[in-house]
């Protein structure tokens, strides 16, 4: 068990890769709080306790600091010290630049920018007190290479990349490890909303012909709270099947 004994908040562990992550978690020995403002992150800690592990929902929305202060207050309550954070919620809004609301704009930020910088704060100085700890970030390859229609999105997908390598500078020194995995397309409920056409004509550009899966992501986040990562810092692991070589 790679994760054995650690604890693991999880955001955006409701659905998806976050969903996934958890399960993968929990599999490997770590105690998993699953923080999501949808509700079903419920079943998926029911799903884990009832296959042995330990698991634990915490309703918050990642944008706003005081929940998150409160929920980090809870899940060490329930599960101890944290051990890894994984930063995983993110939304999209999208739309062609012209036509893109200042709402839209701002609410991706809320959440994919603001979110992670509010978890990895309160968080980072637990850990910075023991000297230990993983951080991981989902940012995207649309945040290296960009994305037609997704301006606001591309934007907080390359800060995600800024912020891991200023935190791997901070924060490495601390004891604690801070890295990025940058997905390409993953069939999840966020990439149903992509129509079919793209979505194909992504399979068609990618060497290994198909989109990612879950697992594929959930296994990338495993490797990098590991302690087989233990020398790696400031990365962003590409998990694209070869999408934009
Ligand atoms: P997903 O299926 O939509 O899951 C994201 C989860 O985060 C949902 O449960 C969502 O709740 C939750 N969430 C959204 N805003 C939140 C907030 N403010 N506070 C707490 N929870 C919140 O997405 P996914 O495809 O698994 O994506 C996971 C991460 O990977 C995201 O950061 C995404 O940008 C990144 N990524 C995904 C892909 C892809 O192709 N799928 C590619 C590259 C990067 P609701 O369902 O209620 O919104």
């Amino acid at each position: 068990m790679r994760l054995h004994e650690k604890v693991a908040i999880i955001t955006g562990g409701a659905s998806g890769i976050g969903r996934e992550a958890a399960l993968v978690f929990a599999r490997e020995g770590a105690r998993v709080a699953i923080w999501d403002f949808d509700d079903s992150g419920a079943e998926v800690a029911d799903h884990i306790e009832k296959n042995g592990g330990k698991s634990f929902f915490y309703k918050v929305d990642v944008s706003k600091a005081q929940e998150v202060e409160k929920a980090l207050e809870e899940t060490e309550n329930q599960l101890g010290d944290i051990d890894i954070l994984i930063n995983n919620a993110g939304i999209t809004r999208d739309g062609f630049l012209t036509k893109m609301s200042l709402e839209d704009w701002q609410k991706v930020m809320d959440v994919n920018l603001t979110g992670v910088f509010n978890c990895s704060k309160v968080v980072a100085q637990k850990m910075m007190a023991r000297q230990e700890g993983v951080i991981i970030n989902a940012s995207s390859v649309v945040g290296v290479y960009g994305n037609v229609g997704q301006t606001n999105y591309s934007a907080t997908k390359a800060g995600v990349i800024g912020m891991t390598k200023t935190w791997a500078k901070e924060l490495g020194k601390k004891g604690i490890r801070v890295n990025a995995v940058a997905p390409g397309f993953v069939a999840t409920p966020m990439t149903e909303k992509v129509p079919e056409k793209i979505l194909n004509r992504m399979k068609d550009k990618t060497p290994l012909g198909r989109l990612g899966q879950p697992e594929d992501i959930a296994n990338a986040f495993l490797y990098l709270a590991s302690d087989q990562a233990s020398f790696v810092n400031g990365a962003v692991l590409q998990v694209d099947g070869g999408l934009v070589l």
